[in-house]
C-alpha cells in the first residue's frame, strides 16, 4: 500500500489520506501505526511511570456535559482537600515510589493563582525531586483571569513555584463541540495560547483527545490536525493520549459508549497521523489492561502512569486499577520490554 510506504519512510499524511487508511479497516490502521512507530525508531521498549493523581476538589462552575466528576453531576459530594490533606497524600505517594504527582480539580474563583503557587511551593520544597505535572489549561486560564494577569505570567509564577509540566486536557479541540458540551472551558485558541506560553518558558505538556461524544470522524481529524500544527509551531508535547468518553453518569449518558475496536482504530489513526509526537499512551485507565496490551501493537509505546486514586474516570463508573507489576505484565504480554520512566519520558530503570 502506497500510504504504508509513505509513513514507513517518515512522510506526513493529510486528513484525506488518514481517512483512506481508516476506510481500509482495522488491519490497515494497525500496519500504518506500526510503520510510524518504526519510522520514529522507537523499538520494543515500553515505558510507564509511578505517579499519583490528586483530585483536590470537584467544585467546578464549568459543568461540562461529559463530566461525571463535578459536584453538580450528583455522583460525588462536593469536597475540597486542605493543603495538609494534599501534603499527606504526597507523603504517602512518595513512600510508595511515586516520582510524579498530578493535581487536578475544578474551575472556581476560590482556587486562585496564589493558592496554586502556594501548594506547589509546599510540595516542591518538601520533595524537590518530585515532578509536579499539574493543572489543566482551563485551570491555568482560570488562575490567570482571576489574578488579572496574562497566561504567560501565571505560568511563569507557577513554574517558579515548582510546576514541572502541564497535562494537555484538550478534550476535543473543535469549537462547535466545545460550545455545545463545555462552553466554560477554554476555547481552542486559548488552549493554543497556553501551549505556546509553556513552550516559551521551556516547559513541557501532553496532548490528549477525548472522543466518542457524537463527533464525526472529520472532527476527530480536525482535532489531530490542530494538535499536529501546535506541535509544529512549538514542539511542546512529549506525548499524545486518547481515550473514549465514558458517558455513564454524565449528561451524555444516552450516547452509547464506543467499543474497544473503535478505541484501537482511533489510537492507530492518531499514531499514523501525528508524525511529530514521539510517545503515544495506551489508555489503560478507561479501557483496562487487556485492551492496553493490544494497543501496544497498534501504535502505543507507553502505558502511562499507575495513577493511584484517580477519581474523574471512576465517577463515570469505571474502576480499573493497577500497580507496577500489572503494568509490567501487560507490557511483557504484548511482547515488549518494560521500563520505568520519569516525567519527561526518560528511562529511570
Ligand atoms: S471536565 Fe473539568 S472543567 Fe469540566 S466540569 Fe469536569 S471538572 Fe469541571
Amino acid at each position: 500500500m502506497e500510504l504504508f510506504e509513505k509513513i514507513k519512510d517518515g512522510g506526513r499524511i493529510s486528513a484525506s489520506e488518514a481517512l483512506e487508511i481508516w476506510n481500509g479497516g482495522f488491519y490497515a490502521l494497525a500496519r500504518c501505526a506500526r510503520a510510524r512507530v518504526e519510522s520514529l525508531g522507537l523499538g520494543d521498549g515500553v515505558g510507564y511511570i509511578v505517579n499519583r493523581m490528586i483530585n483536590y476538589s470537584n467544585i467546578c462552575r464549568a459543568r461540562c456535559k461529559f463530566c461525571a466528576y463535578h459536584a453538580k453531576a450528583g455522583v460525588i459530594d462536593a469536597f475540597r482537600l486542605s493543603d495538609d490533606e494534599i501534603l499527606k497524600i504526597v507523603e504517602d505517594s512518595v513512600s510508595c515510589g511515586a516520582v510524579q504527582i498530578m493535581l487536578q480539580g475544578g474551575l472556581h474563583p476560590d482556587f486562585d493563582l496564589d493558592w496554586a503557587c502556594s501548594i506547589l511551593r509546599k510540595i516542591s520544597s518538601a520533595y524537590p525531586k518530585l515532578a509536579l505535572h499539574a493543572f489543566s489549561p482551563s485551570e491555568v486560564i482560570c488562575f490567570a483571569d482571576g489574578a488579572g494577569v496574562p497566561v504567560i505570567e501565571a505560568l511563569r509564577r507557577l513554574k517558579d513555584s515548582g510546576l514541572t509540566s502541564l497535562p494537555g486536557a484538550a478534550d476535543l479541540l473543535v469549537e462547535d463541540i466545545r460550545k455545545n458540551y463545555c462552553p466554560l472551558k477554554c476555547s481552542v485558541s486559548r488552549w493554543r495560547e497556553v501551549m505556546l506560553s509553556l513552550a516559551s518558558l521551556g516547559m513541557r505538556s501532553s496532548a490528549t483527545m477525548t472522543f466518542g461524544m457524537g463527533e464525526t470522524l472529520a472532527q476527530r481529524l480536525e482535532h489531530l490536525e490542530f494538535v499536529r500544527s501546535v506541535q509544529d509551531e512549538c514542539g511542546v508535547f512529549d506525548a499524545f493520549i486518547a481515550w473514549p468518553l465514558a458517558p455513564e453518569n454524565t449528561e451524555l449518558k444516552d450516547i452509547p459508549r464506543l467499543g474497544a475496536a473503535e478505541f484501537l482504530m482511533t489510537l492507530a489513526l492518531s499514531r499514523a497521523f501525528l508524525d511529530n509526537i514521539r510517545n503515544v499512551q495506551s489508555g489503560w485507565l478507561t479501557e483496562g489492561l487487556d485492551i492496553a496490551q493490544l494497543a501496544l501493537n497498534m501504535g502505543a509505546n507507553d502505558v502511562g502512569g499507575v495513577l493511584m486514586d484517580e477519581m474523574v474516570v471512576r465517577a463515570a463508573g469505571i474502576d480499573n486499577k493497577t500497580g507496577s507489576s500489572g503494568m509490567e505484565e501487560c507490557i511483557r504480554r504484548a511482547g515488549k520490554v518494560p521500563f520505568r520512566r520519569d516525567n519527561f519520558y526518560r528511562r529511570i530503570s
